[in-house]
C-alpha cells in the first residue's frame, strides 16, 4: 500500500466513523440499540393543547440525540405526531348585542371562544379584544300617567309616571319617588258582586243602652215598589231624639224573605262595606236620624233628615271592625210629634264569589203584544257561592234592553238571557199580536 492509498483508506475509515456518529444522533438501530451513543433520557410531562398552543402526551427525550421516545429505557420510538397534540384554534360564538336598559350597561355584538373565553370583535377571531363594547345607560323617559277613576269592578290608579324605558313607576316628575301598580291603585267601588239588602223583621227591634226607642218605634216587614225586601219604621207621636233602636239584619243572619226563600248576607269583617238606602218619608212632618253599624260604635253611619213626603238616597260606608257581622241601628235625632211611616230598602256592596246566578223572582209581564215595551220590572236576580247561601244581585244585564218596542218580527217565543259576568240564566217571553 503506497501513502496515497493509506490516507485514502484512512479517509474512507473516518468518513464511515463520522457517518456512523451522525446516523447515531438522528436515529438509533430498529433494536433501539446503538453503538456509538447511549441516550440520555428525560420524562416530558404531559401536557393540555390550548387554542393556540400544541400540548403533548408523556414522553421521554433524549439530551444526547433529541430523540423521542415512548419509553424509559429508549427502546420503543416516538414519531412526532404520536406524542403532541395539536393546538385546537379558538372557537368563536357570537354574543348579540344587549340593549342597555335605565338600571344596566348593554354591550355591543361581540364573539367568544367557547374553550378560552377570549374575546374577539370579529367572527373569525382575528381582533381580539379586552371587552365587549358598552352601551351606555339609558336615562329614565318618563311619560306622565293621568289618573284613572276606578269604574265598577275594575281598580283605577293615581296620577304618576311611567318610564318608557324600562317601565318604572314614579310618583313624581323628576323620576325621584319610585312606586308599584298596587300601591297606586284605586279600589273600585265594586269589588265582586253587589246585592241588596233584606232587612230584619220587626221582632229583631230591640232599644239600646235603654233609651226607650223599643216602645216608640216599631219596625215591621215590607216590600218596596221594586220588590226588593224592606223594613217600614213606625215612629210613635212623643218618640223623642236620641231613642235608638237596632232593626237591621245581622250580616251573617238567614233572612226569611217574603215568599219563604232565605237570603243569607256574607261576612265582612275587616273590610269596608259601602251601603246605599232608598229611604221614603211617608209622614206629615220632617224626621232627623242616624244611621249605622251598631257594633262599630261610630265608625260609619250618616245623619239624615227627609222632609215629609220626600224619598231620598242614602249613602254610607260602614268602615272595617273586628266583629264578623253587625246589627244597623236607628237613631231618631229628632222629636216626633205624630206618628210617621219611613220606610228603607237598599243596596249593600260586597264581596263575595259567584258559582251560579239564578232568578229570585220572576219578572211581572211576561206576555207582551206588538207596540208594547219590553221591561225588567218585578225581576229579582240571586247569585250563589261557596262563601255564602244567596244574595240578590242588582247589576245584572239582559241581552234585550228594557225599553225596546216589540214589532210583528217579533211574535212568538223569545228567550231573555240575564247575566252576571260570566254567569247566566234565562226566563220566556212571549209576543203575540
Ligand atoms: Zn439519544
Ligand atoms: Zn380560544
Ligand atoms: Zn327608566
Amino acid at each position: 500500500m503506497n501513502k496515497t492509498k493509506r490516507i485514502f483508506v484512512a479517509l474512507i475509515m473516518a468518513l464511515v466513523t463520522l457517518t456512523s456518529v451522525m446516523f447515531a444522533g438522528c436515529s438509533v438501530g430498529t433494536n433501539g440499540q446503538n453503538p456509538f451513543h447511549t441516550h440520555s433520557l428525560t420524562k416530558v410531562t404531559p401536557k393540555a393543547a390550548t387554542c393556540l398552543e400544541d400540548g403533548n402526551r408523556e414522553y421521554y427525550t433524549c439530551s444526547g440525540c433529541g430523540g423521542a421516545f415512548a419509553d424509559v429505557e429508549g427502546t420503543v420510538m416516538l414519531f412526532t405526531n404520536q406524542y403532541v397534540i395539536p393546538a385546537k384554534g379558538h372557537q368563536v360564538l357570537k354574543h348579540g348585542e344587549k340593549k342597555a336598559t335605565c338600571n344596566s350597561v348593554g354591550s355591543k355584538e361581540h364573539y367568544e371562544c367557547r374553550w378560552c373565553n377570549t374575546l374577539f370583535k370579529d367572527a373569525d377571531g382575528m381582533f381580539q379584544i379586552e371587552e365587549a363594547e358598552k352601551l351606555p345607560v339609558l336615562s329614565h323617559l318618563l311619560t306622565k300617567v293621568l289618573r284613572k277613576e276606578a269604574v265598577g269592578f275594575t281598580p283605577g290608579w293615581e296620577e304618576h309616571y311611567v318610564c318608557n324605558n324600562c317601565d318604572t313607576l314614579y310618583k313624581d316628575a323628576e323620576g325621584l319617588i319610585e312606586t308599584t301598580l298596587e300601591a297606586i291603585k284605586i279600589a273600585p267601588s265594586l269589588t265582586d258582586f253587589e246585592y241588596k239588602i233584606a232587612f230584619t223583621p220587626a221582632a229583631n227591634v230591640e232599644s239600646i243602652n235603654g233609651t226607650g226607642g223599643a216602645e216608640y218605634i216599631s219596625a215591621t216587614y215590607t216590600t218596596a215598589d221594586n220588590g226588593l225586601p224592606a223594613t217600614q219604621y213606625t215612629l210613635k207621636a212623643g218618640a223623642k231624639a236620641n231613642m235608638e233602636v237596632e232593626a237591621w239584619i245581622h250580616s251573617v243572619v238567614s233572612q226569611t224573605m217574603a215568599n219563604g226563600q232565605n237570603l243569607r248576607v256574607p261576612t265582612f269583617n275587616g273590610v269596608a262595606r259601602k251601603m246605599e238606602m232608598i229611604v221614603k218619608n211617608d209622614g206629615a212632618q220632617d224626621v232627623s236620624f242616624r244611621y249605622y253599624a251598631e257594633n262599630y260604635g261610630d265608625k260609619g253611619g250618616v245623619d239624615v233628615t227627609i222632609a215629609a213626603g220626600e224619598t231620598k238616597t242614602v249613602t254610607f260606608e260602614v268602615k272595617p271592625g273586628g266583629s264578623i257581622g253587625c246589627n244597623y241601628a236607628f237613631k231618631l235625632l229628632s222629636d216626633v210629634s205624630e206618628e210617621t211611616k219611613i220606610t228603607m230598602y237598599g243596596y249593600f256592596y260586597c264581596e263575595g264569589e259567584v258559582d251560579s246566578i239564578s232568578l229570585y223572582r220572576d219578572a211581572d209581564k211576561k206576555n207582551f203584544k206588538v207596540g208594547d215595551s219590553f221591561t225588567l220590572d218585578g225581576l229579582v236576580v240571586k247569585a250563589k257561592g261557596a262563601s255564602y247561601d244567596e244574595v240578590v244581585i242588582a247589576n245584572y244585564m239582559t241581552d234585550l234592553e228594557e225599553g225596546y218596542v216589540f214589532t210583528a218580527e217579533d211574535i212568538g217565543t223569545k228567550t231573555v238571557t240575564v247575566a252576571y259576568g260570566e254567569y247566566t240564566t234565562s226566563y220566556q217571553i212571549t209576543i203575540t199580536a
